[in-house]
Protein backbone atom coordinates (compact mmCIF):
# COMPACT_ATOMS: atom_id res chain seq x y z
CA UNK A 1 0.00 0.00 0.00
CA UNK A 2 0.80 3.44 -0.96
CA UNK A 3 2.17 5.28 2.76
CA UNK A 4 0.22 8.56 3.48
CA UNK A 5 3.26 10.67 3.36
CA UNK A 6 6.40 10.60 1.59
CA UNK A 7 8.69 11.14 4.57
CA UNK A 8 6.96 9.79 7.81
CA UNK A 9 4.87 6.96 8.95
CA UNK A 10 1.93 7.90 10.45
CA UNK A 11 0.19 6.68 13.36
CA UNK A 12 -3.10 6.88 14.49
CA UNK A 13 -4.79 5.33 18.07
CA UNK A 14 -8.74 6.26 18.56
CA UNK A 15 -10.54 7.03 21.64
CA UNK A 16 -14.09 6.31 20.86
CA UNK A 17 -17.07 7.83 22.70
CA UNK A 18 -20.53 5.65 22.37
CA UNK A 19 -23.75 6.24 24.22
CA UNK A 20 -25.43 2.98 25.18
CA UNK A 21 -28.72 2.66 24.05
CA UNK A 22 -30.94 2.52 27.39
CA UNK A 23 -33.52 4.12 29.12
CA UNK A 24 -31.96 5.67 32.32
CA UNK A 25 -28.49 7.05 33.51
CA UNK A 26 -25.76 4.89 34.45
CA UNK A 27 -26.40 5.76 37.99
CA UNK A 28 -29.86 7.08 38.66
CA UNK A 29 -33.64 6.33 37.22
CA UNK A 30 -33.22 9.77 35.71
CA UNK A 31 -34.39 9.13 31.90
CA UNK A 32 -31.82 9.31 28.83
CA UNK A 33 -33.59 12.28 26.81
CA UNK A 34 -32.73 13.97 23.53
CA UNK A 35 -33.58 17.62 22.64
CA UNK A 36 -35.67 17.83 26.08
CA UNK A 37 -36.14 21.26 27.72
CA UNK A 38 -32.63 21.96 29.52
CA UNK A 39 -32.45 20.39 33.51
CA UNK A 40 -35.70 18.20 33.06
CA UNK A 41 -33.77 15.17 33.03
CA UNK A 42 -31.70 15.28 36.00
CA UNK A 43 -32.51 13.69 39.71
CA UNK A 44 -29.96 14.87 42.78
CA UNK A 45 -26.90 12.66 41.84
CA UNK A 46 -26.94 14.12 38.39
CA UNK A 47 -26.74 17.25 40.27
CA UNK A 48 -24.06 16.40 42.77
CA UNK A 49 -25.94 17.03 45.53
CA UNK A 50 -24.50 16.02 48.94
CA UNK A 51 -25.73 12.65 50.06
CA UNK A 52 -26.97 11.21 47.21
CA UNK A 53 -25.30 8.27 46.23
CA UNK A 54 -25.12 6.15 42.74
CA UNK A 55 -26.40 2.86 42.07
CA UNK A 56 -25.25 1.15 38.71
CA UNK A 57 -27.79 0.39 35.84
CA UNK A 58 -27.98 -3.16 35.11
CA UNK A 59 -29.04 -3.34 31.49
CA UNK A 60 -26.25 -0.43 30.47
CA UNK A 61 -23.83 -3.21 32.01
CA UNK A 62 -24.92 -5.63 29.90
CA UNK A 63 -24.79 -3.63 27.08
CA UNK A 64 -21.49 -2.88 27.82
CA UNK A 65 -20.36 -7.19 27.67
CA UNK A 66 -22.06 -7.45 24.45
CA UNK A 67 -19.72 -4.35 22.89
CA UNK A 68 -16.97 -6.47 24.57
CA UNK A 69 -17.73 -10.08 23.48
CA UNK A 70 -18.52 -8.84 19.84
CA UNK A 71 -15.18 -7.05 19.88
CA UNK A 72 -13.59 -9.79 21.08
CA UNK A 73 -12.36 -8.52 24.14
CA UNK A 74 -11.88 -10.54 27.29
CA UNK A 75 -14.44 -9.36 30.01
CA UNK A 76 -12.81 -8.77 33.46
CA UNK A 77 -14.46 -10.71 35.50
CA UNK A 78 -14.22 -7.57 38.47
CA UNK A 79 -13.74 -4.07 37.69
CA UNK A 80 -13.51 -0.47 39.29
CA UNK A 81 -15.72 2.47 38.85
CA UNK A 82 -13.32 5.18 39.81
CA UNK A 83 -13.80 9.12 40.14
CA UNK A 84 -11.27 11.09 37.64
CA UNK A 85 -11.34 14.63 39.18
CA UNK A 86 -11.73 17.74 37.28
CA UNK A 87 -13.48 21.28 37.19
CA UNK A 88 -16.04 22.44 35.07
CA UNK A 89 -18.76 23.63 34.83
CA UNK A 90 -20.86 21.09 33.39
CA UNK A 91 -19.73 18.38 36.10
CA UNK A 92 -21.34 19.51 39.51
CA UNK A 93 -19.81 16.71 40.96
CA UNK A 94 -16.03 17.80 40.47
CA UNK A 95 -15.63 13.98 39.39
CA UNK A 96 -16.82 12.23 36.88
CA UNK A 97 -17.15 8.52 37.53
CA UNK A 98 -15.12 6.32 34.86
CA UNK A 99 -12.95 3.30 34.91
CA UNK A 100 -9.12 3.41 34.70
CA UNK A 101 -7.05 0.62 36.22
CA UNK A 102 -9.45 -1.99 36.42
CA UNK A 103 -11.28 -1.77 33.27
CA UNK A 104 -14.80 -3.59 32.18
CA UNK A 105 -12.89 -5.02 29.05
CA UNK A 106 -9.23 -5.55 27.41
CA UNK A 107 -7.25 -6.83 24.51
CA UNK A 108 -9.88 -6.94 21.73
CA UNK A 109 -9.78 -6.73 17.95
CA UNK A 110 -11.75 -5.18 15.33
CA UNK A 111 -10.90 -6.41 11.61
CA UNK A 112 -11.58 -3.52 9.33
CA UNK A 113 -12.17 -4.33 5.66
CA UNK A 114 -10.21 -2.13 3.14
CA UNK A 115 -11.02 -1.11 0.27
CA UNK A 116 -9.05 -2.67 -2.74
CA UNK A 117 -7.21 -4.92 0.16
CA UNK A 118 -8.06 -8.88 -0.01
CA UNK A 119 -6.97 -8.70 3.77
CA UNK A 120 -8.91 -6.74 6.28
CA UNK A 121 -6.94 -4.55 8.49
CA UNK A 122 -6.93 -5.24 12.52
CA UNK A 123 -7.00 -3.36 14.90
CA UNK A 124 -6.38 -4.08 18.12
CA UNK A 125 -8.51 -2.94 21.44
CA UNK A 126 -6.62 -1.61 24.58
CA UNK A 127 -9.69 -1.47 26.29
CA UNK A 128 -13.23 -0.72 26.58
CA UNK A 129 -14.55 0.80 29.94
CA UNK A 130 -17.89 2.23 31.29
CA UNK A 131 -18.53 6.09 31.79
CA UNK A 132 -20.93 8.33 32.77
CA UNK A 133 -21.31 11.57 30.25
CA UNK A 134 -20.45 15.23 31.72
CA UNK A 135 -23.42 17.96 30.85
CA UNK A 136 -23.57 20.53 28.76
CA UNK A 137 -22.44 24.23 28.60
CA UNK A 138 -24.47 25.88 26.03
CA UNK A 139 -23.55 29.01 24.50
CA UNK A 140 -25.93 31.35 22.91
CA UNK A 141 -25.67 33.65 20.24
CA UNK A 142 -26.11 36.85 20.89
CA UNK A 143 -26.24 35.99 24.46
CA UNK A 144 -22.96 36.89 26.48
CA UNK A 145 -23.87 34.25 29.65
CA UNK A 146 -23.30 30.62 29.19
CA UNK A 147 -26.06 28.49 30.69
CA UNK A 148 -25.41 25.06 31.55
CA UNK A 149 -27.80 22.00 30.83
CA UNK A 150 -27.49 18.92 33.20
CA UNK A 151 -29.60 16.44 30.96
CA UNK A 152 -26.87 14.69 29.79
CA UNK A 153 -24.75 14.44 33.47
CA UNK A 154 -24.67 10.70 34.26
CA UNK A 155 -25.48 9.37 30.48
CA UNK A 156 -24.02 6.22 29.81
CA UNK A 157 -21.35 5.60 27.86
CA UNK A 158 -18.33 3.23 26.42
CA UNK A 159 -14.95 4.78 25.76
CA UNK A 160 -13.15 1.99 23.46
CA UNK A 161 -9.37 3.00 22.91
CA UNK A 162 -8.04 1.54 20.32
CA UNK A 163 -4.05 0.46 19.89
CA UNK A 164 -2.33 3.03 18.03
CA UNK A 165 -2.30 0.34 14.69
CA UNK A 166 -4.55 2.64 12.12
CA UNK A 167 -1.58 4.11 9.81
CA UNK A 168 -3.86 6.77 7.73
CA UNK A 169 -6.79 8.54 7.43
CA UNK A 170 -8.78 6.90 5.58
CA UNK A 171 -8.19 3.57 7.89
CA UNK A 172 -9.33 5.92 10.56
CA UNK A 173 -12.76 6.04 9.21
CA UNK A 174 -12.70 2.73 7.94
CA UNK A 175 -12.36 1.73 11.27
CA UNK A 176 -14.71 3.93 12.77
CA UNK A 177 -17.61 2.67 10.09
CA UNK A 178 -16.99 -0.84 11.16
CA UNK A 179 -17.06 0.08 14.85
CA UNK A 180 -20.52 1.46 14.60
CA UNK A 181 -21.63 -1.19 12.43
CA UNK A 182 -20.88 -3.49 15.43
CA UNK A 183 -22.16 -1.77 17.81
CA UNK A 184 -25.48 -1.17 16.20
CA UNK A 185 -25.90 -4.53 14.92
CA UNK A 186 -25.42 -5.96 18.57
CA UNK A 187 -28.21 -2.92 20.11
CA UNK A 188 -25.79 -1.18 22.21
CA UNK A 189 -26.18 2.09 20.59
CA UNK A 190 -27.98 4.14 18.07
CA UNK A 191 -24.51 5.35 17.24
CA UNK A 192 -26.05 8.14 15.84
CA UNK A 193 -23.40 10.75 14.98
CA UNK A 194 -25.28 14.07 14.85
CA UNK A 195 -26.59 13.57 18.38
CA UNK A 196 -23.14 12.76 19.85
CA UNK A 197 -23.85 9.02 20.52
CA UNK A 198 -20.46 8.47 18.64
CA UNK A 199 -17.61 10.95 18.66
CA UNK A 200 -14.00 10.39 18.88
CA UNK A 201 -10.76 11.77 19.72
CA UNK A 202 -8.23 10.77 17.41
CA UNK A 203 -4.18 10.76 18.55
CA UNK A 204 -1.52 11.29 15.39
CA UNK A 205 2.12 11.47 15.68
CA UNK A 206 4.87 10.87 12.89
CA UNK A 207 7.68 8.81 13.01
CA UNK A 208 10.55 8.17 10.07
CA UNK A 209 9.57 5.14 7.53
CA UNK A 210 10.54 2.01 9.35
CA UNK A 211 11.03 3.41 13.04
CA UNK A 212 9.75 1.06 15.79
CA UNK A 213 9.71 4.02 18.19
CA UNK A 214 6.54 5.73 18.69
CA UNK A 215 6.50 9.78 17.82
CA UNK A 216 4.90 12.20 20.33
CA UNK A 217 1.68 12.35 19.66
CA UNK A 218 -1.37 15.24 20.02
CA UNK A 219 -5.03 14.48 20.54
CA UNK A 220 -7.93 16.13 18.11
CA UNK A 221 -10.82 15.76 20.48
CA UNK A 222 -14.54 15.20 20.30
CA UNK A 223 -14.95 14.96 16.46
CA UNK A 224 -18.70 14.01 15.40
CA UNK A 225 -18.79 13.23 11.56
CA UNK A 226 -16.51 10.77 9.39
CA UNK A 227 -15.68 13.79 7.33
CA UNK A 228 -14.17 16.02 9.73
CA UNK A 229 -12.27 12.84 11.09
CA UNK A 230 -10.47 12.70 8.13
CA UNK A 231 -10.13 16.19 7.21
CA UNK A 232 -8.57 17.06 10.85
CA UNK A 233 -5.98 13.83 10.87
CA UNK A 234 -4.93 15.71 7.15
CA UNK A 235 -4.10 19.07 8.78
CA UNK A 236 -2.37 17.37 11.83
CA UNK A 237 -0.34 15.37 9.27
CA UNK A 238 0.51 18.29 7.60
CA UNK A 239 1.39 20.58 10.60
CA UNK A 240 3.04 18.10 12.06
CA UNK A 241 5.52 17.12 9.22
CA UNK A 242 6.21 20.57 9.04
CA UNK A 243 7.09 21.25 12.38
CA UNK A 244 9.50 17.67 11.91
CA UNK A 245 11.05 18.81 8.56
CA UNK A 246 11.76 22.26 9.93
CA UNK A 247 14.15 20.26 13.02
CA UNK A 248 11.74 21.06 15.27
CA UNK A 249 9.86 18.91 18.15
CA UNK A 250 5.82 18.18 18.93
CA UNK A 251 4.96 18.88 21.73
CA UNK A 252 1.92 16.72 23.56
CA UNK A 253 -1.07 19.24 23.30
CA UNK A 254 -5.42 18.81 23.15
CA UNK A 255 -6.40 20.26 19.62
CA UNK A 256 -9.81 20.75 18.27
CA UNK A 257 -11.21 21.17 15.18
CA UNK A 258 -13.41 23.83 13.31
CA UNK A 259 -15.20 23.21 11.02
CA UNK A 260 -16.66 25.98 9.67
CA UNK A 261 -12.88 27.35 9.13
CA UNK A 262 -11.57 24.34 8.08
CA UNK A 263 -8.82 24.41 10.76
CA UNK A 264 -7.40 22.62 13.86
CA UNK A 265 -6.88 24.89 17.32
CA UNK A 266 -4.92 24.41 20.12
CA UNK A 267 -7.18 23.65 23.51
CA UNK A 268 -4.91 23.17 26.37
CA UNK A 269 -1.63 21.42 27.09
CA UNK A 270 -2.22 17.60 27.30
CA UNK A 271 -2.51 16.45 31.11
CA UNK A 272 -1.24 13.13 32.04
CA UNK A 273 -3.33 10.76 34.06
CA UNK A 274 -2.13 11.70 37.49
CA UNK A 275 -3.66 15.25 36.93
CA UNK A 276 -7.00 13.48 37.79
CA UNK A 277 -6.25 12.09 40.76
CA UNK A 278 -8.01 9.12 39.97
CA UNK A 279 -9.16 6.94 42.74
CA UNK A 280 -11.75 3.77 43.34
CA UNK A 281 -14.98 5.64 44.04
CA UNK A 282 -15.92 4.61 47.55
CA UNK A 283 -20.13 4.61 46.63
CA UNK A 284 -19.65 2.09 44.31
CA UNK A 285 -18.37 -1.78 45.12
CA UNK A 286 -16.36 -3.57 42.46
CA UNK A 287 -18.50 -4.84 39.36
CA UNK A 288 -18.33 -8.33 39.78
CA UNK A 289 -19.69 -10.35 36.66
CA UNK A 290 -19.72 -14.24 37.08
CA UNK A 291 -18.53 -16.74 34.25
CA UNK A 292 -22.23 -17.62 33.76
CA UNK A 293 -23.79 -14.39 33.30
CA UNK A 294 -20.95 -13.61 30.36
CA UNK A 295 -21.62 -16.72 28.95
CA UNK A 296 -25.04 -16.10 29.17
CA UNK A 297 -25.05 -12.37 27.32
CA UNK A 298 -22.35 -14.32 24.83
CA UNK A 299 -25.28 -17.18 23.88
CA UNK A 300 -27.55 -13.68 23.10
CA UNK A 301 -25.69 -12.12 20.39
CA UNK A 302 -26.47 -12.16 16.81
CA UNK A 303 -24.57 -13.27 14.47
CA UNK A 304 -22.31 -9.92 13.97
CA UNK A 305 -21.44 -8.12 10.28
CA UNK A 306 -18.13 -10.17 10.11
CA UNK A 307 -19.61 -13.52 10.25
CA UNK A 308 -22.40 -12.23 8.08
CA UNK A 309 -20.12 -11.53 5.32
CA UNK A 310 -18.41 -14.58 5.44
CA UNK A 311 -21.45 -17.19 4.96
CA UNK A 312 -22.96 -14.78 2.51
CA UNK A 313 -20.03 -15.33 0.44
CA UNK A 314 -19.67 -19.06 1.29
CA UNK A 315 -23.79 -19.68 1.78
CA UNK A 316 -24.78 -17.54 -1.94
CA UNK A 317 -21.42 -17.16 -3.53
CA UNK A 318 -21.63 -13.29 -3.71
CA UNK A 319 -18.62 -11.62 -4.48
CA UNK A 320 -17.05 -9.33 -1.32
CA UNK A 321 -18.17 -5.46 -2.39
CA UNK A 322 -21.60 -6.76 -2.39
CA UNK A 323 -21.04 -8.55 0.89
CA UNK A 324 -19.80 -5.36 2.55
CA UNK A 325 -22.73 -3.09 1.12
CA UNK A 326 -25.81 -6.24 2.19
CA UNK A 327 -24.36 -6.74 5.49
CA UNK A 328 -23.37 -2.97 6.33
CA UNK A 329 -27.07 -2.66 8.52
CA UNK A 330 -29.04 -5.25 9.75
CA UNK A 331 -32.24 -4.55 9.11
CA UNK A 332 -30.61 -4.30 5.23
CA UNK A 333 -29.53 -7.90 5.52
CA UNK A 334 -32.04 -9.57 6.84
CA UNK A 335 -34.12 -7.98 4.17
CA UNK A 336 -32.61 -9.36 1.74
CA UNK A 337 -32.16 -12.71 2.79
CA UNK A 338 -35.94 -12.41 3.36
CA UNK A 339 -36.14 -11.63 -0.22
CA UNK A 340 -34.13 -14.22 -1.66
CA UNK A 341 -36.06 -16.81 0.21
CA UNK A 342 -38.83 -15.96 -1.81
CA UNK A 343 -37.35 -15.09 -4.83
CA UNK A 344 -36.87 -18.88 -5.70
CA UNK A 345 -36.08 -22.21 -4.73
CA UNK A 346 -32.51 -22.84 -5.54
CA UNK A 347 -31.40 -21.07 -2.36
CA UNK A 348 -27.90 -19.81 -4.54
CA UNK A 349 -29.16 -18.21 -7.61
CA UNK A 350 -32.07 -16.95 -6.24
CA UNK A 351 -29.65 -14.78 -3.60
CA UNK A 352 -27.69 -13.84 -6.40
CA UNK A 353 -30.02 -12.29 -8.20
CA UNK A 354 -31.68 -10.80 -5.17
CA UNK A 355 -28.67 -9.23 -4.75
CA UNK A 356 -28.63 -7.80 -8.24
CA UNK A 357 -31.83 -6.42 -7.66
CA UNK A 358 -31.14 -4.97 -4.03
CA UNK A 359 -27.77 -3.55 -5.19
CA UNK A 360 -29.22 -2.20 -8.34
CA UNK A 361 -33.01 -0.74 -7.95
CA UNK A 362 -33.55 -1.07 -4.54
CA UNK A 363 -31.07 0.75 -3.37
CA UNK A 364 -30.89 3.53 -5.68
CA UNK A 365 -34.66 4.54 -4.63
CA UNK A 366 -33.68 4.32 -0.94
CA UNK A 367 -30.56 6.65 -1.12
CA UNK A 368 -32.95 8.90 -3.11
CA UNK A 369 -35.58 9.17 -0.92
CA UNK A 370 -32.68 8.78 2.12
CA UNK A 371 -34.40 6.01 3.83
CA UNK A 372 -34.04 2.59 5.24
CA UNK A 373 -35.15 -0.44 3.43
CA UNK A 374 -37.34 -1.26 6.78
CA UNK A 375 -39.04 2.09 7.04
CA UNK A 376 -39.85 1.60 3.70
CA UNK A 377 -43.24 0.45 2.38
CA UNK A 378 -41.56 -2.76 0.31
CA UNK A 379 -41.67 -6.15 1.53
CA UNK A 380 -39.06 -8.67 1.48
CA UNK A 381 -41.81 -11.11 -0.10
CA UNK A 382 -43.14 -8.91 -2.19
CA UNK A 383 -39.83 -7.82 -3.64
CA UNK A 384 -39.30 -11.58 -3.68
CA UNK A 385 -42.70 -12.21 -5.87
CA UNK A 386 -41.57 -9.90 -8.25
CA UNK A 387 -38.06 -11.16 -8.84
CA UNK A 388 -39.50 -14.25 -9.35
CA UNK A 389 -42.29 -13.46 -11.48
CA UNK A 390 -39.24 -12.11 -13.89
CA UNK A 391 -37.67 -15.28 -14.18
CA UNK A 392 -40.28 -17.31 -14.83
CA UNK A 393 -40.68 -14.43 -17.63
CA UNK A 394 -44.21 -14.15 -16.25
CA UNK A 395 -42.89 -10.24 -16.49
CA UNK A 396 -40.25 -8.24 -18.26
CA UNK A 397 -37.22 -7.36 -15.94
CA UNK A 398 -37.99 -3.56 -17.63
CA UNK A 399 -41.53 -3.57 -16.32
CA UNK A 400 -40.78 -4.91 -12.85
CA UNK A 401 -38.23 -2.35 -12.52
CA UNK A 402 -40.23 0.64 -13.41
CA UNK A 403 -42.99 -0.73 -10.08
CA UNK A 404 -40.09 -0.79 -7.68
CA UNK A 405 -40.11 2.85 -7.23
CA UNK A 406 -43.91 2.99 -6.11
CA UNK A 407 -43.88 -0.51 -4.29
CA UNK A 408 -41.24 1.05 -2.23
CA UNK A 409 -42.78 4.54 -1.90
CA UNK A 410 -46.47 3.31 -1.23
CA UNK A 411 -46.47 -0.28 -1.17
CA UNK A 412 -48.71 -2.83 -2.72
CA UNK A 413 -48.80 -6.49 -3.90
CA UNK A 414 -46.87 -7.14 -6.85
CA UNK A 415 -48.97 -9.68 -8.55
CA UNK A 416 -52.03 -7.55 -8.08
CA UNK A 417 -50.22 -4.71 -9.70
CA UNK A 418 -48.90 -6.54 -12.71
CA UNK A 419 -52.55 -7.80 -13.56
CA UNK A 420 -53.86 -4.26 -12.76
CA UNK A 421 -51.51 -2.41 -15.13
CA UNK A 422 -51.65 -4.99 -17.48
CA UNK A 423 -47.59 -5.52 -17.47
CA UNK A 424 -47.73 -9.21 -17.48
CA UNK A 425 -45.84 -10.18 -20.39
CA UNK A 426 -46.14 -11.50 -23.82
CA UNK A 427 -44.83 -15.01 -24.04
CA UNK A 428 -47.66 -16.39 -25.45
CA UNK A 429 -46.11 -18.16 -29.18
CA UNK A 430 -48.99 -17.12 -31.28
CA UNK A 431 -48.95 -13.58 -30.05
CA UNK A 432 -45.24 -13.23 -30.24
CA UNK A 433 -44.85 -14.65 -33.82
CA UNK A 434 -47.85 -11.94 -34.61
CA UNK A 435 -45.71 -9.53 -33.50
CA UNK A 436 -42.53 -10.80 -35.24
CA UNK A 437 -44.49 -11.38 -38.71
CA UNK A 438 -45.56 -7.51 -38.27
CA UNK A 439 -42.16 -6.79 -37.56
CA UNK A 440 -40.11 -8.26 -40.19
CA UNK A 441 -43.39 -7.27 -43.34
CA UNK A 442 -42.58 -3.72 -42.00
CA UNK A 443 -38.75 -3.27 -42.35
CA UNK A 444 -38.12 -5.09 -45.33
CA UNK A 445 -34.35 -3.02 -45.23
CA UNK A 446 -33.56 -4.53 -41.65
CA UNK A 447 -34.79 -7.47 -43.39
CA UNK A 448 -32.03 -7.51 -46.06
CA UNK A 449 -29.47 -6.33 -44.09
CA UNK A 450 -29.32 -9.14 -42.04
CA UNK A 451 -29.01 -11.25 -44.82
CA UNK A 452 -26.23 -9.74 -46.24
CA UNK A 453 -24.41 -10.39 -42.83
CA UNK A 454 -25.47 -7.44 -40.65
CA UNK A 455 -26.41 -9.01 -37.53
CA UNK A 456 -27.09 -6.19 -35.80
CA UNK A 457 -30.15 -5.42 -37.38
CA UNK A 458 -31.30 -8.75 -35.64
CA UNK A 459 -31.45 -5.66 -32.65
CA UNK A 460 -32.82 -3.59 -34.34
CA UNK A 461 -35.86 -5.35 -35.07
CA UNK A 462 -35.70 -6.84 -31.59
CA UNK A 463 -36.47 -3.21 -30.77
CA UNK A 464 -38.97 -2.62 -33.07
CA UNK A 465 -41.40 -5.83 -31.30
CA UNK A 466 -40.54 -4.40 -27.83
CA UNK A 467 -41.53 -1.61 -28.81
CA UNK A 468 -45.44 -2.52 -30.26
CA UNK A 469 -45.35 -4.92 -27.19
CA UNK A 470 -45.17 -2.26 -24.80
CA UNK A 471 -42.29 -3.39 -23.36
CA UNK A 472 -44.17 -6.49 -22.51
CA UNK A 473 -42.80 -9.22 -24.57
CA UNK A 474 -40.53 -11.57 -23.36
CA UNK A 475 -36.97 -10.50 -24.51
CA UNK A 476 -35.54 -14.18 -24.65
CA UNK A 477 -38.44 -15.61 -26.45
CA UNK A 478 -38.79 -12.66 -28.83
CA UNK A 479 -35.11 -13.23 -29.96
CA UNK A 480 -35.57 -16.89 -30.41
CA UNK A 481 -38.53 -16.41 -32.91
CA UNK A 482 -37.08 -13.49 -34.74
CA UNK A 483 -33.44 -15.30 -35.22
CA UNK A 484 -35.40 -18.48 -36.40
CA UNK A 485 -37.61 -16.05 -39.24
CA UNK A 486 -34.88 -14.45 -40.61
CA UNK A 487 -32.63 -17.65 -40.53
CA UNK A 488 -35.29 -19.51 -43.15
P1 LIG B 1 -5.43 9.55 27.21
O1 LIG B 1 -6.74 9.29 27.86
O2 LIG B 1 -4.43 10.22 28.02
O3 LIG B 1 -5.56 10.17 25.86
P2 LIG B 1 -5.31 6.77 26.60
O4 LIG B 1 -4.25 5.79 26.95
O5 LIG B 1 -6.68 6.57 27.08
O6 LIG B 1 -4.73 8.15 26.99
O7 LIG B 1 -5.44 6.86 25.02
C1 LIG B 1 -4.36 6.92 24.28
C2 LIG B 1 -4.77 6.75 22.82
O8 LIG B 1 -3.73 7.32 22.05
C3 LIG B 1 -4.89 5.31 22.38
O9 LIG B 1 -5.90 5.18 21.42
C4 LIG B 1 -3.52 5.04 21.78
O10 LIG B 1 -3.58 4.06 20.75
C5 LIG B 1 -3.15 6.36 21.20
N1 LIG B 1 -1.73 6.61 21.16
C6 LIG B 1 -0.86 6.46 22.17
N2 LIG B 1 0.39 6.81 21.78
C7 LIG B 1 0.29 7.22 20.48
C8 LIG B 1 1.21 7.72 19.53
N3 LIG B 1 2.49 7.91 19.81
N4 LIG B 1 0.74 8.02 18.30
C9 LIG B 1 -0.55 7.88 18.00
N5 LIG B 1 -1.46 7.40 18.86
C10 LIG B 1 -1.06 7.08 20.09
MG1 LIG C 1 -7.32 10.71 25.17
Amino acid sequence: MKPTHPDYEVVIGLEVHCQLRVRTKLFTPAPVTYGAEPNTATLPVCLGLPGALPVLNGPAVELAVRAGLATHCTIQPRSIFARKNYFYPDLPKGYQISQFEEPLATGGYVDVPMEGEEEPLRVRLTRIHMEEDAGKSVHEAGLSETHVDLNRAGVPLIEIVSEPDIRSPEAATAYLRTLREIVRYIDASDADMEKGHFRCDVNVSLRPHGSSELGTRTELKNLNSFRFVEAAIRLEIDRQAKVLSEGGTIEQVTLGYDADRGRTFLMRGKEDSDDYRYFPDPDLVPLVLSEERIAEIRAALPELPEQKRARFTEEYGLPGDACAILTEKRGLADFFERAAAAAGDDAKPAAQTTANWMLRDVLAVLREDDVEVQDGHLEPEGLGALIRMVEEGRVTARSARSLLPELIREGGDPERLVQERGLESVSDEGALEALVAQAIEANPKAVASYAEGDKKSLNFLMGQVMKASQGKADPGAVRKLLAAKLES
